[in-house]
């Protein structure tokens, strides 16, 4: 079996005793607390059946959202919303606080970016502020941002540790209507005087469960108090505990709940194990893997730093084009890294938990965990990655 640090498996656990409880309203979870059973990594893909394609109740068109914003959405290849948007977009447009949970790669983003987009056409006075856990979602959301607001006149900054504090401070000086940012550089430009919270009317909690697992809850609380009584509140998150529930109760005003999770994984991925014996290198079976022709895009999940360069030098020495991103690589290095794998100039991207969380990245055709996940959440996010927007994906999963 495999070690795991005695932090993250009490924490784990803890997680899991809340999950259990708080999970049962709406569905089957259960978080196990110590060792995962390895039968968990097991699942066939379902074929999408006919009937099962989702209908939604409005379309992008029908919305009462402006023209030039409907036009934006279907310049962006948008064509009808997903669940989670069907549902999200009018209770916001209607003013309403949301908190909103879907699996990941169900279009959360464009849940909210679209009514606060309407929002601030309507007023441009409006600002939002969304909040992340880790640089590379908040500059993921950024993108979706300018993709959707092409033309709309409408600006938005990435506050994120580890850039340009002073091409920030500029920017934001400049002009904002939304700033998306990590909870210790916005308190950073915050003590600068640089961002006033008091004129933000909007908040927006992405990866709200990933925001307490990384132990930003009283930066959060920190954030809330400083923006005015009177805000609209949104709150997304691919699951939900005690932990958030609490939180919400502390800044969302009688919210709107939508709950789409049906099901813990989606459905359409292939999840696997890869038995592995003592006596067997685990890169000889990786390396296997790696050459045969469908295994096309790969995310590779090691569980520490150390491990995902470990790996990624190694597999360079056997002629994979291979790039690693993690905590311990500066921005800069992490963005080119997702770059490149994003525009398939390399194939193979190895990653850790906390680089890797919430990433959207295309076509990815296997996930592979190289090093088991701490927790089935980890799990549950790491082969996220894969069969985004309706396409088929792959989880393998080593197990020695
Ligand atoms: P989540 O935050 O739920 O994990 P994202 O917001 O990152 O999901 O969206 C996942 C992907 O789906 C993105 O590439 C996004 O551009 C795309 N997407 C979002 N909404 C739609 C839609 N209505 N139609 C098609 N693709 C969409
Ligand atoms: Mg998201």
């Amino acid at each position: 079996m495999y070690n795991r640090n005695n932090a993250r498996s009490s924490r784990a656990s803890s997680f899991g005793k809340r999950g259990n409880r708080s999970n049962s309203r709406f569905g089957k979870r259960n978080f196990s607390s110590s060792a995962i059973n390895v039968n968990r990594f097991i699942c066939k893909a379902e074929t999408i059946k006919a009937e099962d394609v989702f209908k939604p109740q409005c379309a992008f068109c029908d919305l009462a959202i402006h023209d030039v914003l409907k036009r934006s959405i279907a310049n962006r290849g948008f064509a009808v919303p997903t669940p989670i948007q069907d549902q999200a977009i009018p209770a916001i447009l209607a003013g309403q606080d949301l908190i909103g949970l879907a699996n990941t790669g169900t279009g959360k983003t464009a849940a909210y970016l679209i009514p606060m987009l309407n929002k601030i056409l309507i007023n441009p006075q409006e600002k939002v502020l969304v909040v992340v856990p880790t640089r590379e979602l908040a500059m993921q959301i950024q993108e979706e941002f300018v993709a959707l607001a092409r033309r709309l006149n409408i600006f938005s900054v990435a506050v994120v540790g580890g850039a340009d504090i002073r091409r920030q401070i500029k920017e934001l000086r400049l002009r904002h209507n939304l700033v998306v940012g990590t909870p210790g550089r916005l308190k950073d430009l915050i003590s600068r005087k640089i961002l006033d919270l008091s004129k933000f009317g909007n908040i927006v909690l992405d990866e709200a469960d990933r925001m307490l697992d990384m132990g930003f809850i009283n930066d959060v609380k920190l954030l809330l108090s400083l923006m005015p009584r009177k805000k609209q509140a949104m709150l997304f998150s691919a699951t939900f505990g005690k932990e958030i529930e609490n939180l919400t109760k502390t800044f969302l005003y009688n919210p709107t709940r939508i709950f789409i999770k049906s099901r813990e994984t989606a459905s359409q991925i292939e999840q696997n194990i890869i038995r592995v014996a003592v006596s067997q290198d685990k890169i000889e079976v990786l390396h296997d893997l790696l050459i045969k022709t469908e295994f096309e895009k790969v995310l590779i999940f090691t569980r520490t730093k150390h491990g995902a360069d470990n790996l990624s030098k190694k597999l360079l020495q056997r002629g994979f084009k291979t790039e690693a991103i993690h905590g311990n690589k500066t921005q800069g290095k992490r963005q080119r890294a997702l770059k490149m794998f994003k525009e398939n100039v390399v194939e193979i991207l190895v990653a850790t938990d906390v680089a890797a969380r919430g990433l959207d990245i295309p076509n990815v055709s296997h996930v592979i965990n190289f090093d088991l996940p701490a927790t089935y959440e980890d799990y549950i996010h790491r082969i996220g990655r894969t069969g985004r927007a309706d396409k088929k994906g792959n989880a393998l999963t080593f197990v020695e």
